[in-house]
């Protein structure tokens, strides 16, 4: 139905409460439109807000002077920061999505996917060229940006320390060597036969078995300096002690150590009072054959030695300076009778 132009249209014709509750629908209908436009920019505002965050977290990741790597529990790597990539030497495309098995090594792998908690292990890795780096690995389990359980694996860079480390060790353990051989022979010193010996004289009273000691002393050696200088006695005391060396058993604790000035001593656990006689008649014979010439001595044309030994089996009520006392009297007896020579007893306290 049309209207003509001095009449109102008809919907203004319509009574007054239909047009009532068609107002109160257009508000209804603004108010749901502000509040779905208030929603629509609350969420972009959320939105906005964590992928502004998520950058956030993206750069610290990245920023972080530590190589950092996100693995799934499946093994795929998902996230590798730039000190990580640098790390593998390779580049985004190469890590992310791939198994970590085909970059990292076995133990890092197993570290990886065992999802032990806060776990830090040390970790040595070798390159191509042979350089080391050592690292502290430390995994945290996290869950992934896919919802799904993975692990965010740190690696601490401690090739510097642990150089120092080793270092530190070697020095020691040079240190410790100094303390322990005689610095002219190059063989034990007195205080590495004093340790030992005490060691050795327990251990046979606890087994019952027998300990003897050789005393050596050098025939006329300060006729040997007097004649051919201090210097050339110190070489003559250093061929001296390398011949000794050579006459230890083999396969026996023992040891032979310099006792003092032109004096060497031997520490022969378990062996009989004969097998000791044989042992010092030849270390006696192997200074001989050094053939070291020595004019000034009364006894032979070159440089040798007189010795005396001792053998016991060692029980609570001795003393173990007595067996070195009856070795020093026995090698007294070496000298008294005409030098070159060994002189062997057998010590019953
Ligand atoms: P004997 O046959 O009775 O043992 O006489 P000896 O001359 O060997 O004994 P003595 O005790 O009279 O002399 C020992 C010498 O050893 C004196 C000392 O100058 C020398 N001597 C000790 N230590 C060293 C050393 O480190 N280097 C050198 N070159 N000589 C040393
Ligand atoms: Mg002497
Ligand atoms: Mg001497």
């Amino acid at each position: 139905m049309t209207s003509s132009p001095n009449e109102a249209p008809a919907s203004l014709h319509r009574p007054e409460s239909r047009q009532g509750k068609y107002c109160e629908k257009c508000i209804e209908l603004q108010d749901m439109a502000d509040a779905l436009e208030d929603y629509i920019s609350r969420t972009n505002e959320q939105l906005l807000k964590s992928e502004m965050s998520d950058m956030e977290l993206e750069q610290i990741f990245s920023a972080c002077a530590d190589p950092m790597i996100v693995i799934r529990d499946d093994g795929i790597i998902v996230r590798a920061n730039k000190k990580m990539l640098e790390h593998l030497d390779c580049c985004c495309e190469n890590v992310i999505g791939h198994p970590c098995s085909e970059l990292l090594s076995k133990e890092e792998c197993q570290l990886v996917t065992s999802r032990k908690k806060g776990s830090q292990t040390d970790i040595e890795i070798v390159d191509d060229n042979g350089n080391v780096t050592n690292y502290i690995m430390t995994t945290t389990p996290l869950i992934t940006l896919d919802g799904t359980p993975g692990t965010l694996a740190q690696y601490k860079d401690i090739t510097d320390r642990k150089q120092a480390e080793k270092a530190l060790e070697k020095a020691h353990a040079a240190m410790e060597r100094i303390a322990r051989i005689d610095g002219l022979t190059q063989i034990p010193n007195r205080r590495t036969f004093d340790e030992s010996f005490l060691t050795q004289w327990q251990t046979c009273i606890e087994q019952n078995t027998p300990l003897s000691i050789i005393l050596c002393d050098i025939d006329f050696f300060k006729r040997y300096n007097d004649t051919y200088g201090h210097q050339q006695g110190d070489y003559c005391l250093t061929r001296v002690a390398q011949a000794l060396a050579t006459s230890l058993p083999g396969n026996s604790n023992g040891l032979v150590a310099r006792y003092g000035g032109e004096e060497f001593i031997f520490l022969l656990p378990h062996l009989s009072a004969e097998e000791v006689s044989h042992y010092a008649e030849r270390a006696r014979s192997h200074v001989e054959q050094l053939a070291l010439e020595h004019k000034g001595s009364d006894v032979a044309a070159n440089v040798t030695l007189s010795l005396g030994a001792a053998t016991t089996v060692p029980h609570s009520d001795m003393q173990a300076q007595h067996l070195i006392r009856a070795a020093d009297d026995a090698l007294y007896q070496s000298k008294k009778t005409g030098r070159n020579q060994v002189t062997a007893v057998e010590f019953t306290g």
